[in-house]
């Protein structure tokens, strides 16, 4: 694709990134067949090569980003499934990255917008605060059916509603800032991000994630200074507040790593893996030895399955005779490229391991994408889920909290890979199944 950026332009940083980016697209369009918003809404603006002509425009223009740019890149769930299907390597996850930075600098989105987009990342990203709200959604839960109209405001508000949990589990105590030692013979020593979200609504995966990791001779290590990943923040473009997130992380796993020592950095939501492993991208930029010290912990940071594979994970328990229907997280087998490594896992744990038909589509979830666009992925979610079903399986297995999130409620039990293979190996069977 050709591109005019003036030599001026180019001397940003993040325009010369992006100009390498839009160079690499050569408008073949294969990407609009993966593409979920093009398959549900037909309109090539909600498509990877119409946005990326969008962003190409904007940033080119120099002007502040229009309502139309807006309204298209706000619809992109950021799953990278187009990454994926791209024969020419175009990184859209940069590109978009950038796009949603340029927006929030440049364009003022209407009040109400703004001020739930400032309440997201204020309360999402901490847990105390996201446990008080989740508590009073609970509260509300009961009058989402009197919730008038079919305006965005009433569809948020539903949507938010019907994912708080109606029983939230109490705080878990393995996943307080510690040490866990390991069982026997230590075989490794790692460093779990405990997460933000996850830890309230679903402490048992990081309790069966340490529970596996210290029984399988690996010491686990939860630094207090740790906190959200910065990826709520990061994919709404708000810029300073996932970077300070992101900073407060590598600064606590960079003076581990210089301490006892690191084998790896944990993670068991892809969502928050994909972003920790993009670290040495997002801080390039920065002064000092923050590039190196960002690139040194990206390096080091591991899905919990490539972990779980790399030290032998081995059942020890009689096949549970239940069918899996697995489903593969964007983050996962978009961002992160892990696609098989799961499934072999749940195998080797006895279970039959079936996929839907479409796996290469999201569920909706996307962070904040399921209350900020409730209609779309409403829409991906029911068909998400209608396949997910059609497999005749037991129960969803997924290694991200926001799709579990997602599809639990109407449908099969849900419940984390991590949590089926801690059953499977002597811990307990997950509270979620029957
Ligand atoms: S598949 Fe890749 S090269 Fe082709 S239009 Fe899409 S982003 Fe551009
Ligand atoms: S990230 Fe997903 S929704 Fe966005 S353009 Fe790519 S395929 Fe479409």
């Amino acid at each position: 694709m050709q591109t005019e950026f003036t030599a001026a332009q180019l001397r940003d940083p993040d325009i010369a990134e992006s100009n390498g980016i839009l160079r690499t697209c050569v408008h073949c369009g294969f990407c609009t067949a993966t593409c979920p918003t093009f398959q549900l809404l037909g309109d090539e603006l909600d498509s990877p090569r119409g946005r990326i002509y969008l962003i190409k425009d904007m940033l080119e223009s120099g002007r502040p980003a229009t309502e139309e740019v807006v309204r298209h890149v706000d619809r992109c769930l950021s799953c990278l499934s187009c990454m994926t299907t791209c024969p020419s390597g175009v990184n859209y996850m940069h590109l978009v990255d950038h796009a949603r930075s340029y927006i929030e600098d440049t364009y003022t989105r209407p009040a109400p917008e703004r001020a739930l987009r400032w309440l997201l990342t204020r309360i999402l990203p901490h847990p105390t605060r996201f446990r008080l709200a989740l508590a009073g959604a609970a509260l509300a839960r009961p009058f989402a059916g009197l919730i008038p109209g079919e305006g965005l405001l009433s569809q948020r508000l539903r949507a938010m509603l019907r994912l708080a949990p109606r029983d939230l589990p109490p705080p878990g105590r393995l996943e307080l800032p510690q040490v866990h030692k390991a069982q026997g013979t230590r075989r490794g020593r790692v460093a779990l991000l405990t997460g933000c979200a996850q830890q309230v609504l679903s402490p048992s995966i990081n309790e069966a994630t340490i529970r596996l990791l210290t029984r399988m001779g690996i010491e686990v290590v939860i630094t207090r200074a740790q906190g959200c990943c910065g990826a709520l923040a990061h994919h709404m473009g708000q810029h300073d507040p996932a970077m300070a997130m992101a900073r407060a992380n590598i600064a606590a796993w960079g003076a581990e790593m210089d301490g006892a020592g690191l084998d790896a950095i944990v993670i068991n939501a892809s969502g928050c893996g994909t972003t920790v492993k993009d670290y040495g991208f997002m801080f390039r930029n920065e002064p000092g030895d923050w590039p190196a010290q960002a690139a040194r912990v990206a390096g080091l940071a591991r899905d919990i399955t490539e972990v779980l594979e790399s030290f032998g994970y081995a059942p020890s328990a009689a096949p549970p005779g239940l069918t899996v229907a697995y489903h593969s997280a964007c983050s996962l087998q978009h961002g992160q490229k892990i696609t098989t490594l799961p499934k072999t896992l749940l195998s080797r744990a006895g279970f039959t391991v079936r996929e839907p038909v479409e796996g290469h589509l999201c569920c909706g979830s996307a962070g904040t994408y399921n209350i900020l666009q409730p209609e779309i992925a409403g829409q991906l979610r029911v068909r998400k889920l209608g396949h997910l079903n059609r497999t005749g399986a037991d129960l969803i297995a997924a290694g991200n909290i926001g799709c579990l999130t997602q599809l639990a409620g109407d449908a099969l039990p849900v419940a984390h890979t991590v949590e089926l293979l801690d059953w499977m190996a002597g811990g307990p069977k997950p509270a979620t199944l029957p």
